[in-house]
């Protein structure tokens, strides 16, 4: 895969205090809540007397900053961070965010949660007028364009909106200028993105709710997509310019997998939802068993809504080393498995002669079930039934899930009959795709991005094919 396929799931998170204070800490704060969103690399900007300093590096928000590190970014009265998880492409520190430049009017620190599909051509563009790039991410086109609109603009926030006019796919941007806290979400809201405010009268930018809390904010409401949201002295104020323009479609994938439980998306909350996940599995595949088991941390909300609804016993059977990253992303499959066996570990009293049904959230390439299921026979469960809480996936993702390209998912091509044998389940059964489009909020429920489930992109697939492209700006 060429480097220009840089694909991102991320965390934005920004601050806007109408009094100086440590604002750096409560962006730790927010940064912390959304390590699960990005574990790769993480990075604070603080804007203290229209001055922005910064601090970014490589590994989880607690290995980036150091007492002292956040002592040196000090207080001030607007802040952004922001979490990284690349997931093909080089994890380097000149694409850890937020990415910080300079142009005529000031300086602009930006976060970006999501995926252009068109970078690859205004990449190409502003290169061939003579633009230098320094990292490889789309990010970095983005700031481009926004210094360059502002030369064009009377004020940042027009700058913004001219760019959102050029830019298309998925975004999700906290940004600061000088003077300005500015987030603002792509017209079909692929991401989420939320307002808060705080006690002391902060107002708080975050990808997901439990952020808002960590950082002491509470949820006011989600950012609409295609809306502009500016906070400065004056208070907050909307920009609606690119409002109601295109039919909304949020990304389904964080109901399933990637929000964090204690996060409300859309009015829905995430645990609500995978527990309903849970229950319209068990309505679709039940099964003769006598324990239900979640993997852990991603399948036990869906394991309680399958228990509740089939009436079988909920159990703990598998154990997570909390101290452990991601198996994920590992380039080698060898490596996958190594990691995957530090990761979980079963309790043979719990599993010892039982019938058991397992949910996981998702099968990508199959080594996590795989595992699992060998794991579970052999700390003595009699049957493995393994039910998944979202559809097979058939299609990559072009709006920032790390979603592999066809040929690396078990489920393309493959039967469920089949993908169960490679898994060596009993019986395997996937949520289908009617049923998960059911996670969403009444209203929203025919307004969200499965395209990873059901190959329909609502923002359309890149133009241009990125490794004939690559050539053309990747050394
Ligand atoms: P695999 O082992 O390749 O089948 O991957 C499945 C496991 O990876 C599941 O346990 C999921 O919780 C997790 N997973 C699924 N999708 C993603 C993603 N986009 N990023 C990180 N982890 C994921």
């Amino acid at each position: 895969m060429s480097e220009g396929l840089i694909k991102e799931e991320c965390g934005v998170f920004g601050i806007y205090s109408p009094e100086e204070q440590n604002v750096a800490h409560r962006v730790y704060a927010g940064l912390t809540a959304l390590q699960h969103r990005g574990q790769e690399a993480a990075g604070i900007a603080v804007n203290r007397d229209r001055k922005i300093r910064y601090h970014k590096g490589l590994g989880l928000v607690s290995e980036v900053f150091s007492g002292e590190t956040l002592k040196e970014l000090g207080c001030g009265r607007i802040a952004v961070g922001h979490v990284r998880y690349s997931t093909s492409g080089k994890n380097t520190v000149a694409n850890a965010q937020p990415m910080v430049v300079r142009h005529v009017k000031g300086q602009l620190a930006l976060c970006h949660n999501g995926n252009l599909i068109n970078s690859f051509e205004l990449r190409r563009e502003l290169e061939l007028k003579g633009c230098i790039f320094q990292s490889t991410s789309d990010t970095e086109v983005i700031s481009y364009l926004i210094t360059r609109n502002r030369l064009l603009s009377a004020s940042i926030e027009e700058a913004v909106c001219r760019t959102m006019s050029e830019i298309r796919g998925a975004y999700s941007l906290v940004m600061m200028s000088p003077a300005k806290l500015i987030a603002c979400r792509d017209e079909l809201g692929i991401r989420p993105l939320c307002y808060g405010i705080t006690e002391d009268g902060c107002h708080v930018f975050a990808s997901e709710s439990c952020a808002l809390n960590a950082a002491g904010a509470k949820l006011v409401r989600e950012l609409e997509p295609g809306e502009l949201l500016v906070a400065d002295e004056n208070g907050i104020r909307s920009v609606r310019e690119h409002c109601g323009r295109q039919k909304e479609a949020l990304c389904v994938f964080e109901y399933i997998y990637f929000a964090r439980p204690d996060s409300v998306i859309e009015g829905v909350s995430v645990h609500e939802a995978r527990r309903r996940a849970g229950k319209y599995l068990a309505e679709e595949y039940p099964v003769e068993a006598d324990l239900v088991i979640g993997v852990p941390d991603s399948g036990l909300d869906a394991a309680l809504g399958y228990a509740e609804a089939s009436g079988i016993p909920y159990g703990t059977g598998l154990v997570k080393n909390k101290y452990i990253g991601r198996t994920f992303i590992l380039p080698e499959q060898e490596q996958r498995n190594d990691m995957v066996r530090m990761k979980l570990n079963a309790i043979g009293a719990v599993l010892k002669g039982k019938r058991v049904v397992m949910i996981d959230d998702s099968i990508v390439r199959g080594t996590t079930s795989a595992y699992i299921v060998k794991l579970l026979r052999e700390a003595g469960a009699e049957e493995v039934h393994v039910r998944i809480s979202a559809p097979p996936f058939l299609h990559p993702c072009f709006y920032g899930v790390d979603v592999n390209s066809e040929n690396s998912l078990i489920a393309n091509g493959n039967s469920v009959a089949r993908i169960a044998r490679q898994i060596g389940a009993d019986s395997l059964g996937f949520l289908s795709v009617d049923k998960c489009l059911l996670l969403a909020s009444e209203d929203q429920r025919d307004r969200l991005c499965a395209a990873c489930f059901n190959g329909r992109y609502p923002a359309g697939r890149p133009e241009a094919d990125p490794e004939t492209m690559a050539g053309n700006w990747l050394t």
